[in-house]
């Protein structure tokens, strides 16, 4: 393919990404996913941070045997670990575990002990940025489980976008979803959830940078708290 057929490529599906943000932007969740699967297929995947399943069950019934993408950063609660394992075991998915390059050893030889508390953009960019940017280079479009109301950082995530970044397709199926929405479809369903979600936590990652929330703090309140960092940069 020559550079010329790859940028009109792009330009097609940032087009695309366009219309369909806006085509789709009170369509279900479902839905939602439905048309990411015809449009893309084996090309499409979902990440999760294994805090809940609910986006991969949505995007199972809209193509079983969906590849599931997890970044295990090494830093991890169990709890977490389990919950992917729960996922791979039971739901109609295909799990795929990203890693970074380096082990936490590894980095800890070579950048010192604790990076997370001294430089936690590095650490994040070492183990999350780049491991996802090399796992989803084969994909033309991914799905996340942001939702609007989880942060004003996400306030205005659409439906379906355009990743810049990456220059992919970015489907966030339940931005629209409030907090009851997702009670009631890991209800209905039966959905897998991250235990730490009924222990105070209200958004899990890594266990050095997540804290349980206070009463009516925001969803992400409890995540790099005191540490004036909201994101991680997977999706800034
Ligand atoms: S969330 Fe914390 S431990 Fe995890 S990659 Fe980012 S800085 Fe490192």
């Amino acid at each position: 393919m020559t550079a010329v057929q790859e940028e009109r490529t792009t330009d097609e599906l940032k087009a695309l990404a366009e219309q369909a943000g806006r085509d789709l932007e009170d369509a279900s969740a479902l839905e939602i996913l439905r048309w990411a699967a015809g449009a893309f297929g084996g090309r499409f995947c979902v990440t999760s941070s294994m805090e809940d399943a609910v986006v991969a069950h949505l995007a199972s019934r809209a193509l079983p045997g969906v590849d599931v993408v997890f970044l295990d950063t090494g830093y991890h609660f169990e709890e977490t670990i389990g919950t992917r394992d729960a996922v791979e075991a039971v739901m109609n998915v295909n799990v795929i575990t990203l890693t970074p390059r380096q082990t936490v050893a590894e980095q800890d030889a070579e950048y010192g002990p604790r990076l997370h508390d001294r430089d936690p953009d590095l650490c994040c960019a070492l183990r999350k940025v780049r491991p996802l940017e090399e796992g989803l280079r084969g994909y033309l479009a991914w799905a996340t489980g942001l939702r609007r109301e989880e942060s004003p950082t996400r306030a205005g995530t659409p439906v379906v976008g355009w990743d810049e970044k990456r220059r992919k397709v970015k489907i966030s199926p339940i931005a629209r979803w409030t907090q009851d929405d997702m009670d009631a479809y890991v209800a209905e369903h039966g959905v897998l959830t991250n235990p730490l979600l009924t222990d105070g936590y209200a958004s899990v990652g890594c266990a050095p940078c997540t804290r349980r929330v206070l009463e009516g703090q925001d969803a992400r309140a409890g995540r790099w708290a005191g540490r004036g960092k909201t994101e991680c940069g997977l999706h800034g």
